[in-house]
């Protein structure tokens, strides 16, 4: 499974680029998987890896030192404010961003760090993620906090097929134009083509790399 990440990943570039896309990062998310799929994507030649529990991370946390600036984490998970003080020197970019309390813990134990605030569309409710109309004061509080808000991220909608994520996707595109950022984070598996469509920089790919995730214990 683990094996033809390579192939896989020129599979989704091709699809980026049928889509219209041109310079879209990639991040491969190993959750669910072992630190062997880190290696793998990483000597497929995609540095950036998407992690979303903190527990999971740090069990991964010799094959990172092993990997050293060859890799750079990426989390993506919902986060809990206690959970920061661990992450400390693990997390390139923190990208799940919501609320001032969780701010305020990354501000106070990894200071300067750079974040996305993740935007909690209507179309995709229970996913974590700041209400649309509230992300500009939370961008502030976050650059007043001496965060680097890079940008926004979302994560679209289970149910309706991928064409149910386009109003959420073209909604967060459309603040992060607004609010003169660079980094949007938006597409998954399912809904890359729309995602790159309606503007993303970043896609963040599970299953399409490493096939299907074993049941979570
Ligand atoms: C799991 C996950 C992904 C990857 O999902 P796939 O459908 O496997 O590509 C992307 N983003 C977030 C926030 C995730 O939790």
């Amino acid at each position: 499974m683990i094996d033809d990440v390579a192939e896989r990943l020129d599979d989704v570039r091709e699809r980026i680029r049928s889509a219209g896309g041109t310079d879209v990062t990639v991040l491969a998310v190993t959750k669910g998987f072992g630190p062997e799929a880190i290696r793998a994507a990483v000597a497929a030649g995609c540095p950036d890896i998407g992690e979303n529990y903190a527990q999971e991370l740090l069990s991964k946390r010799d094959v990172l030192d092993a990997l050293g600036d060859r890799v750079r984490v990426h989390f993506i998970g919902q986060l809990q404010s206690n959970k920061v003080r661990q992450l400390v020197g693990l997390v390139h970019r923190f990208e799940s961003t919501d609320r001032t309390s969780l701010i305020d813990e990354i501000a106070r134990r990894a200071p300067g760090s750079h974040v996305l605030v993740q935007v909690g569309t209507a179309e995709a409710s229970g996913k974590g993620g700041c209400p649309p109309d509230e992300v500009p004061s939370l961008v502030e509080h976050a650059a007043a906090a001496g965060l680097v808000v890079e940008g926004l991220m979302t994560v679209g909608p289970t149910e309706g097929g991928p064409e149910a994520a386009r109003p959420g996707f073209r909604q967060v595109r459309a603040l992060v134009d607004r609010l003169g950022l660079e980094v949007c984070s938006m597409g998954m598996s399912a809904d890359l083509e729309v995602a790159v469509a309606e503007g993303s920089t970043e896609i963040r790919l599970g299953t399409a790399l490493f096939g299907a995730r074993p049941p979570r214990r």
